[in-house]
């Protein structure tokens, strides 16, 4: 065994906290993550369902580490593994990775290493795993036992299904006394029970993790000028550090986001499921590696992000559920520090997303179920209430709180007023017009205002021309996106974007139906003063950023991300109780015994500098 005796030799397990401590410098386990681990190191097997950045890799790497054996770990992504093998070999433990990029050589050292029973850990694709030859291999060797991450890859429910996935359940025939635990943090119930089927975990515990984020700080606004907007959530982000990823809704935005991007000065970087592997792989690369860079992608960037310092994640474009913006979003702060996400959308975004549905080639139940994530996520977008609140619903948590006081709508309620005759002038404008015109034209109309185009259709003479002339602009479009968000106009995107009504429209014009709508007042992507992310550490603190120096350049030269080395949460620490001796340093959270033995007498030289 290649961890110098720190695991006696005797028949007792080792003690999970005790490995948690000693191995990962961790004072304690988070949520449900003891149970998991004392379950599959007595030899359970279950379904782990946590968000991300809630821990799930502990919830396997310790218990392979109390029990005999390899532990076997199914990844999808190549980066994914890397990174992970990468993290656990500076903490001393043996692990490697097989996959199809890997030199014949190296596969053949691996394979070695396994048959002689120096590895702990094991990451394996899910291709490689089910080959004959693979697997009969391991039923001759000591298993651990086997982890399937990013489990929900196996159901077709899911937007991330990968047909190797489903050959997995062979692992239950033929290892059916081998702890299995699969890993996710899609809640979906559908995709929770097609995981536990497939992989013949039926009867086996599902563990539920919290799914509150507190450290993300959630905001929504709509979108006016995306760039300028973009621009000044940037600005509130110099000098932070970490990361940042731009979700945008096409691949072409991804492209011309980082342009411009670039063009002010940013690292930005683009990512899509267009561009060739290579370039997927040297993204993905730059992106890990640690440097404060911006990522512009489509949602096909996102799993195998383990990268803890994302600051923040903005969306230029509405998501389509809860579901995925939740997984998104939760792609920032994974290191429990503070960090943000912005929504940025707009009543074409919403219209588009409501036709889509309508035309793709699901099935009626599918469809509805589609209509009403997005009606979800519509609703969180146009809150009046606390936004978490909202999307914590949609997974079936009722937060014990009425207010999170960490989204925008607690830190800044936005005012209801009642815009019932706001909303019947809007909606007449558009009828009387003919519904053949976009929102520029009937705020004309309502404005009162003699355009070329307004004097070409003869809309002057129409008794809505000028009845909205108390109505600023920006009110009026205001009004025209609540009305689209809650059903009553449709935006005809396919065409020039004209306004539509829809039945939902009647009742109001009609006046049986009361409105009532946000006034929105220049609240664009602003936080509140004393919102700044990025206590991110203690930004500015020479010492921090002198710790921060040496890890880079330990980085470098062992060609490792930086955070694997130290998370800038573990430096913060050290900055701040400055330790004098290896024994003091070695309490410090994220300091486990190898990375001491490694770096606490070059960490304690910075220090006395
Ligand atoms: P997930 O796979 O669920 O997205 P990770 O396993 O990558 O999450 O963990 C997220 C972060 O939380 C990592 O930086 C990890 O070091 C940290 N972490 C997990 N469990 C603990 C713990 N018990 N104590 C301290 N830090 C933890
Ligand atoms: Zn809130």
């Amino acid at each position: 065994m290649p961890d110098d005796g720190r695991f006696p030799i005797e028949t007792l397990q080792p003690d999970p906290v005790d490995v948690l401590s000693r191995v990962f410098g961790h004072p304690g386990f988070r949520g449900r993550q003891e149970e998991v681990v004392r379950h599959v190191a007595a030899g359970g097997s279950g379904l782990v369902l946590m968000p991300t950045g809630g821990g799930k890799s502990l919830c396997f790497q310790v218990p392979a580490l109390c029990r005999d054996g390899t532990g076997i770990v199914v990844s999808p992504l190549i980066a994914l593994m890397e990174d992970q093998v990468a993290a656990l070999r500076q903490q001393g433990i043996a692990a490697a990775a097989l996959h199809s990029d890997l030199p014949e050589g190296e596969a053949r050292k691996v394979l070695a290493d396994l048959h002689a029973g120096e590895l702990k850990l094991l990451y394996v694709s899910p291709e490689r795993l089910t080959l004959e030859g693979m697997l009969s291999r391991l039923e001759g060797l000591p298993i651990a036992l086997f982890a399937v991450d990013e489990a929900h890859c196996v159901s077709q429910w899911g937007h991330h299904f990968r047909p190797e996935y489903r050959g997995l359940g062979v692992l239950s025939e033929r290892f059916a006394r081998t702890p299995r635990l699969a890993l996710t943090a899609t809640a979906d119930p559908r995709t929770v029970e097609d995981i536990r089927r497939q992989l013949g975990l039926d009867e086996d515990p599902v563990f539920r993790g919290g799914f509150d984020r507190p450290n993300i700080r959630i905001e929504a606004s709509p979108r006016d000028q995306e760039r300028g907007q973009l621009r000044a959530f940037l600005k509130e982000h110099a000098g932070v550090g970490g990361a940042g990823i731009v979700y945008c809704g096409t691949r072409v935005k991804t492209e011309q986001t980082a342009e411009w991007l670039r063009a002010d000065g940013h690292d930005a970087l683009c990512f899509h499921a267009g561009m060739d592997a290579g370039a997927k792989r040297d993204a993905h690369r730059r992106f890990a590696r640690g440097d404060a860079v911006v990522m512009c992608a489509t949602i096909a960037f996102g799993m195998g992000i383990d990268r803890p310092d994302v600051r923040w994640v903005v969306h230029l474009d509405l998501p389509r559920s809860p579901e995925s913006w939740y997984q998104e979003i939760g792609r920032a702060g994974r290191d429990g520090l503070p960090a943000r996400a912005l929504l940025l959308y707009g009543a074409g975004d919403i219209a588009l997303a409501r036709h889509r549905i309508e035309e793709s080639p699901a099935d009626p139940a599918q469809k509805r179920i589609e209509r009403q994530r997005l009606d979800a996520m519509v609703a969180i977008a146009e809150a009046a209430t606390c936004r978490r609140q909202l999307l914590l619903r949609c997974f079936g948590e009722d937060a014990s709180e009425d207010r999170c006081g960490n989204c925008d709508v607690c830190q800044d309620p936005p005012r209801l007023f009642d815009g019932t005759v706001a909303a019947q002038k809007l909606l007449s404008a558009v009828y009387r017009t003919g519904q053949r015109f976009g929102v520029g034209h009937v705020v004309d109309v309502l404005r009162g205002r003699l355009t070329d185009k307004v004097a070409q259709f003869a809309h002057d003479r129409l008794p809505t021309f000028g009845v909205g002339k108390d109505m600023a602009d920006a009110l009026c479009r205001s009004v025209a996106r609540q009305l689209v968000a809650r059903g009553a106009l449709d935006v005809a995107v396919e065409n020039h974007g004209e306004l539509v009504l829809t039945d939902g429209a009647r009742p109001i014009l009609k006046g049986e139906e009361k409105v009532m709508l946000r006034e929105e007042v220049a609240r664009v992507g602003h936080a509140p003063r004393g919102a700044r992310t990025g206590a991110a550490a203690t930004p500015g603190d020479p010492l921090f950023e002198r710790l921060r120096e040496w890890r880079k350049a330990e980085a470098q030269a062992q060609s490792v991300p930086a955070y694997v080395i130290f998370q800038d949460r573990t430096l913060a620490e050290i900055a701040a109780s400055r330790p004098r001796s290896l024994d003091q340093l070695g309490t410090i959270p994220g300091v486990g015994r190898t990375k001491l033995d490694r770096y606490g007498a070059a960490v304690l030289k910075v220090l006395s500098d």
